[in-house]
């Protein structure tokens, strides 16, 4: 049986995520989407948001399964008792910090393989930073995102212009 992780911030799933993991649904037995904590970035959603995100996305497709996950990503390949991680790769800035994780997770754990699928060429534009931003001036996001998770996006995101006052 081969079972694929797909890890992200996921903050939020767009459209091009989602495309990423009904393109690994049909090639994989089993796919694993896992929200991992993002140091770098203050976040929209809590982690947990975010797995409910996706998982109300996801609710057709019968081998998705969608977690949150705060430890190395190869210690969670190994708990869903897999060996491929597979990464979405927009463009060629994507390369530069997909390869150099691909190499450290190999260090990590050498049975792992990574593997790259590449964006629908429509989404390699989209990333949950543009989402973030069209949604806070009120731009339509419908092109961007699932139409389940629209109203949370625009809701969440006028929060933190109250909250911060804007
Ligand atoms: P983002 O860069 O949008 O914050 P994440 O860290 O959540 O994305 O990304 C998780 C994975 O999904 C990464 O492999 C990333 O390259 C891939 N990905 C992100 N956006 C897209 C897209 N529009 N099309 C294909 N893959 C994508």
């Amino acid at each position: 049986m081969a079972t694929a992780v797909y890890p992200g911030s996921f903050d939020p799933v767009t459209l091009g995520h989602l495309n990423i993991i009904t393109r690994a649904a049909q090639v994989f037995d089993e796919v694993y989407v896992c929200t991992l904590v993002n140091s770098g970035k203050a976040p929209l959603f809590t982690r947990d948001e975010r797995v409910e995100l996706i998982q109300r996305c996801t609710a057709k497709l019968g081998n998705v399964y969608v977690e949150a996950w705060d430890d190395l990503v190869v210690k969670y390949v190994k708990k869903c008792n897999a060996r491929i991680i597979v990464k979405g790769l927009r463009a060629v800035s994507d390369f530069d910090r997909e390869f150099q994780m691909a190499l450290v997770n190999k260090i990590n754990d050498d049975d792992i393989e990574t593997l790259f699928m590449a964006s629908a060429a429509k989404y390699t534009y989209l990333s949950s930073t543009v989402v973030k931003e069209m949604a806070r001036y009120g731009a339509d996001i419908s092109e961007f995102v699932p139409r389940e998770i629209i109203d949370d996006v625009y809701e969440r995101v006028e929060r933190f212009k109250r909250q911060a006052g804007d």
